[in-house]
């Protein structure tokens, strides 16, 4: 177990995620940009008060579980009271969205009911900063943009939530829900009670800002000059968008685009995302992520997985579907699984990495969630290899050798970048699982009045 009594250990490390719950708990600390990693970090190391509450230090998974569901069972996906497949039935709402449009339409609803005076979600600023402002108005709420994939600082989240009386539903991806529930049960348990609801984003990665800077050299613009950043929306993939000063757009395909497939491959996540467990959201009461799923391959506008934690979250989804806003089919726990992969749900990557890195030395975050032990952890070849490469990777990065990265994806990486796109055909286009009889898929009909 660490002992650890202040954030410097995170700064050496580089493992800081931006939450911001070192912010609120010790005053004397600012996160703010690295030049370097570009990733938002602490600026000085703060005391035990910024220690105790930071996800990158340890994060009291279970604690924090029995905090906000008490009393409910803790299986391997959290706590699950139903899962759905779920769509916006407003077409326009669901292309512009990033899967199924699930998250406004909750978040109109909540607010029309009166459930909620405001919602705490994030919103763009300006260029490519984007900061949590509060949405009290239903037809405000399509404002909002989709999933913003590079790393920010979530510290206006958690002032609005200091400062903003009344009952609040907060919009939040799961390491940022880790610092603020820290931050409220040790040092502003009064504000446990505004939080009526979160909405949470089931969260693979999020990526430092080299990759925004790698885009610009591989599509030529400057990222200085960039007014508005999108990566999502128009179907259930998406591209990324980049609007720049001169009135000028530049956009790159996520699934095949090459130059995307370097600049936001794992080595540029922030450092954290590879030992985070926690990609389920554990602690927010209702999720929403994309149904990959081969039995909603066939969907142009996106379909989301929802996960329900609470009755507040199941109620919300009925009043959805009876208003005719959604469509929903519920569905198994096992459809999270494989959404999400093995590899990720169960954190087989992530546990052996930070077994591999404790044996290193150094900070490591105590990261001990529900689904440990559930899943095959990851040879110590293949996360020491990982780590090899990824020690080489964020120094090219930090020298800008951002050509050089994608000369190299394009011969000594080729084998892996081809084998991703063979997994995905067989699993999802070809249903391999299905076919050797691992899985039952979900019936054609049930899924007939998806787009
Ligand atoms: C960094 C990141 C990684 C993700 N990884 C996965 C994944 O691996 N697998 C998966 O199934 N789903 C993932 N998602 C979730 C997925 O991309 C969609 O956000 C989700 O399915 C909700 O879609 P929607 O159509 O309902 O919401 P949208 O209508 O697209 O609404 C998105 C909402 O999320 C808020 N938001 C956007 N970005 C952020 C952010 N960075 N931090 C906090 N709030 C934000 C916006 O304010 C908005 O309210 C990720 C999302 C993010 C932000």
């Amino acid at each position: 177990m660490n002992v650890t009594t202040d954030l410097s250990g995170v700064m050496a490390s580089g493992m800081c995620i931006g939450c911001g719950a070192c912010e609120m708990a010790d005053g004397s600390v600012r996160v703010a940009l690295n030049p370097r990693n570009l990733i938002y970090e602490p600026q000085s190391a703060g005391s035990q008060a910024a220690a105790d509450v930071c996800p990158a230090v340890a994060v009291d998974y279970a604690g924090l579980q029995e905090y906000l569901f008490p009393g409910a069972e803790q299986g391997p996906y959290g706590v699950v009271r139903s899962v759905h497949l779920a769509q916006s039935t407003d077409l326009d709402r669901n292309m512009k969205a990033s899967s199924g449009g699930l998250i406004k339409e909750v978040l109109r609803s909540l607010l029309s009911s009166g459930d909620i005076d405001g919602v705490i979600a994030l919103d763009h600023v300006e260029g490519i900063e984007f900061a949590a402002r509060l949405v009290t108005d239903p037809d405000d709420v399509d404002n909002l943009p989709g999933s913003i994939y590079h790393n920010l600082s979530q510290v206006p989240a958690l002032r609005l939530l200091r400062d903003t009386p009344g009952r609040l539903a907060v919009v939040a991806i799961p390491c940022q829900l880790e610092g603020l529930y820290s931050w409220v049960r040790r040092f502003a348990p009064e504000l446990r009670e505004r939080i009526t609801v979160t909405i949470g984003l089931l969260c693979g990665w999020q990526y430092s800002h080299h990759s925004i800077n790698a885009m610009g050299e591989y599509l030529g613009y400057d990222p200085a000059d960039i007014t508005d950043i999108s990566y999502r929306g128009g179907g259930p993939v998406g591209k990324l968008t980049v609007r720049t000063d001169d009135g000028r757009e530049y956009s790159a395909s996520r699934r095949v685009d090459f130059g995307y497939q370097v600049a936001f491959d794992r080595h540029f996540n922030t450092t954290r995302c590879h030992v985070c467990v926690n990609h389920g959201n554990f602690l927010a009461d209702l999720v929403v992520g994309d149904a990959w799923l081969p039995s909603t391959v066939f969907t142009r506008t996106g379909i989301s997985l929802v996960v329900c934690r609470t009755e507040l979250a199941e109620q919300v989804m009925s009043r959805l579907v009876a208003s005719g806003s959604c469509i929903a089919t519920q569905v198994s726990d096992e459809e999270i699984r494989e959404s999400q992969t093995d590899r990720v749900v169960f954190g087989e990557f992530a546990y052996a990495y930070a077994e591999h890195l404790r044996r290193l030395g150094g900070h490591v975050p105590e990261l001990h969630g529900p689904n440990e032990g559930h899943g095959t952890l990851k040879p110590r070849r293949q996360v020491a290899r990982f780590h090899r490469e990824l020690v080489r990777k964020q120094a090219l990065m930090a020298n800008r050798r951002y050509g050089y990265m994608k000369l190299r994806k394009a011969t000594l990486e080729l084998r892996g970048y081809v084998m991703r796109y063979v997994r995905w055909f067989l699993v999802r286009i070809l249903r391999v699982k299905s076919l050797s009889g691992k899985r039952r898929e979900i019936p054609r009909e049930r899924l007939s009045r998806f787009r």
